[in-house]
């Protein structure tokens, strides 16, 4: 499918096209009124596709692991008031079929997900003959070859609305960025594939929220296709994910600051 439609799917773009495709939301679902407030701001900043975690893969137990399915009459109800998009990420054939049942718009492939081949075609087979758009996050690791592999397992099941995330490789040293930018990785996937959508995720990147704003102009400056970043009203309380979180009204903030030009890689 065309680059655009696919956007469009995803962002349900209004007549005037904008562009890039914004995607915004909490790290994680917490409370029926942490959802309805968070969305609503976001909403008044202009952003239509909200992004949100139910099921959270994390990677030591013991921390929040998300509300889980509870969390999807929540994210109904703000759906219909508020005339929302919804991504979530699924990381299990019950997670996908949980998720089509509750309507969601848009799911999303985690980065601790796409790593495993087993368990992207689990997915990939819960996916045969449903037309829902993907995002695929890059792998942990910094390989290209893995994130391809989950691209075309998401692919032959039928899926005809697939996008890219990058979010960053993880490191073993503690440097300025939470996972790094590795750019030539997506850089290389866009050539290789490019009616992909390819969107950043630089709350992931970050892991601060002070530094967002460079990586999400870097992003665009590269021609990526749009973002995907973490907001929450009261991003100091949320419950994952709380150093890197924007609350809507500094989003929108940054959204209007980032100059949008695309430059030929
Ligand atoms: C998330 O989007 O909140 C998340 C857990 O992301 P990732 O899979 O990129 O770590
Ligand atoms: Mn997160």
């Amino acid at each position: 499918m065309n680059k655009d439609l696919i956007l469009k799917k995803i962002g349900d773009w209004n007549q005037d096209f904008s562009y890039p495709l914004f995607i915004a939301g909490p790290c994680s679902v917490e409370t029926p009124e942490q959802l309805d407030q968070t969305v609503g701001q976001l909403v008044e900043q202009g952003i239509s596709t909200i992004r949100a975690g139910v099921w959270k893969p994390r990677t030591r137990p013991n921390s929040f692991e998300g509300v889980g399915a509870i969390a999807l009459p929540w994210i109904q109800e703000v759906k219909a008031k508020y005339g929302v998009k919804f991504a979530i990420e699924v990381a299990s054939p019950a997670h996908v079929d949980e998720a089509l049942r509750a309507e969601m718009d848009v799911l999303w492939i985690g980065a601790r997900s796409t790593v495993n081949p087993f368990t992207v075609q689990d997915i990939a087979d819960s996916l045969k003959g449903v037309d829902i758009p993907v995002l695929i996050k890059n792998p942990i690791n910094p390989d290209l070859a893995l994130w391809i592999g989950a691209i075309e397992r998401i692919a032959q099941a039928g899926v005809s609305s697939i996008g890219a995330i990058h979010r960053g490789f993880s490191n073993f040293n503690d440097t300025k960025y939470r996972n790094s930018p590795t750019w030539q990785i997506p850089i290389e996937l866009k050539s290789l594939f490019p009616d992909l959508p390819l969107l950043c995720d630089p709350s992931h990147i970050c892991g601060n929220r002070d530094l967002i704003q460079h990586i999400a102009q870097k992003a665009l400056d590269l021609s990526f296709d749009g973002l995907i970043i973490e907001s929450h009203y009261q991003p100091d309380k949320a419950w994952s994910d709380a150093a890197q979180q924007l609350t809507p009204g500094s989003l929108g903030n940054l959204l209007q600051h980032l100059k949008t030009r695309k430059v030929a890689l």
